[in-house]
């Protein structure tokens, strides 16, 4: 259970999300939406680059690959803690520290346990001894870097995050020479 202390008194921290598919949308109802609420991840099997990504630190969009979000995946999780505002840890040698947290990324050094293959050696990245993100989860501490005691409230409530309201075209139908990564996404 996460925990935040704002004005003295403790609250209990939960994250309420729910998702709907709407293919359908249009880039007008992106860039207009109002809705703090709101995110929007586009979802396709080809992403170039080849990584789900969000639109920068604190922000409302993004674009998911399809097989990143397989059962027990935890990239959802991670891209959200980025849209509210968190960044990747610097330092990513974890071993013996360890489960890792929510915001750690692909390539981190992990205890053998957490990696891809639990027989590899530390940080042998051609055969999977770096961390498998399914074994990240949120601690306390990646709540507390979330500063909800810093923000402004009015009638109880806040906004976490900012806005970025792009609209993704599918990767599929544009060539990598179209697209540039945004030089703040963070896969
Ligand atoms: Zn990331």
């Amino acid at each position: 259970m996460g925990l935040a202390n704002i004005e003295g008194d403790q609250h209990r921290v939960t994250f309420k999300i729910t998702a709907s598919f709407q293919p359908q949308i249009t880039a007008p109802d992106i860039y207009e939406n109002v809705n703090p609420r709101n995110n929007y991840f586009r979802i396709e099997e080809f992403a170039h680059g080849n990584i789900s990504f969000v639109d920068g630190l604190g922000c409302n969009t993004g674009y998911f690959k399809l097989d990143n979000l397989y059962k027990g995946s935890t990239t959802a999780a991670h891209e959200y803690g980025h849209t509210l505002g968190l960044h990747h840890p610097t330092d990513l040698d974890l071993r013996g520290k360890g489960r890792p947290g929510i915001m750690y990324p692909r390539g981190t050094l992990v205890d053998a346990q957490y990696q891809y293959n639990p027989a590899a050696h530390a940080g042998d990245n051609t055969n999977g001894g770096t961390m498998h993100p399914m074994h990240r989860r949120v601690r306390q501490e990646d709540i507390d870097l979330l500063k909800l005691h810093k923000l402004e409230y009015d009638n109880g409530k806040a906004i976490v995050g900012e806005f970025t309201s792009v609209w993704h075209p599918n990767h599929a139908d544009i060539s990598s020479g179209d697209y540039l990564l945004p030089i703040t996404s963070l896969s």
